[in-house]
């Protein structure tokens, strides 16, 4: 079982793509994280500015990490974000011999996005995401990791300026992937709460793949 997600900005891409690792045992493959562990200056400027690293970057890193899980299925957090990456990705699964699977598009309004930009909350020790403005991802004690009490840091792609940046790349080079990859593709509302987002993948999943 192989999961894609496509999400505009702050739509809680990764917090979902945790959900999904955790309860169906996948591996989870974020291409930011993934970006975020190179530590060549200029693509952490790239990534700061809101603007895409290259495709051509991007894929190889991938293909790594592809080649390194092996048959394992996994749900895919940040790729393809344009056409040409979606092109580059059918290659890939071809040359390893693995499958697409399902495309689930997380829809949210930019406004309610925005707000999720300006609370979010990272730990830079386990990873784990939370939101100080939102009661259900808050953390017990402000600033604290939940799971590991290291303090929380803020991303530093998480302001406005480079949300609306990001906001505008994503409708004009992500969004039409929805249409590229339609016989594949899921919509949920990820406006509400995590848990709604993560019940209505749930749904999809135990449709989709009727054993789980
Ligand atoms: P994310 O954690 O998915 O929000 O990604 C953070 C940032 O990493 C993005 O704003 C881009 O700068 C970069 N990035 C992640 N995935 C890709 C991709 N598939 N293509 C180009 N840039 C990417």
């Amino acid at each position: 079982m192989n999961i894609t997600l496509i999400a505009p900005p702050a739509a809680g891409k990764g917090t979902q793509a945790k959900k999904i690792s955790k309860k169906y045992r996948l591996e989870h493959i974020s291409t930011g994280d993934l970006l975020r562990k190179v530590t060549d200056p200029k693509i952490k400027e790239t990534i700061d500015k809101g603007q895409f690293v290259s495709d051509e970057v991007i894929s190889n890193l991938l293909k790594q990490k592809l080649i390194e899980i092996g048959s394992k299925g996994y749900v895919l957090d940040g790729f393809p974000r344009n056409i040409n990456q979606a092109k580059l990705y059918e290659e890939m699964l071809k040359e390893l011999n693995l499958k697409l699977g399902i495309v689930i598009v997380l829809d949210i309004d930019k406004e309610i996005a925005l707000k999720r930009i300006t609370g979010r909350r990272i730990c830079p020790k386990c990873g784990a995401v939370f939101n100080n403005l939102f009661e259900d991802t808050k953390t017990k004690i402000e600033n604290v990791c939940d799971n590991c009490g290291h303090t929380l840091t803020t991303r530093d792609d998480d302001n406005e300026e480079t949300f609306n940046k990001r906001y505008q790349i994503y409708m004009k080079q992500t969004a039409p992937l929805i249409d590229y990859f339609k016989d594949y593709i899921y919509h949920v509302d990820s406006s509400i709460n995590t848990d709604y987002t993560f019940k209505q993948i749930e749904q999809i999943i135990g449709d989709v793949y009727d054993k789980y």
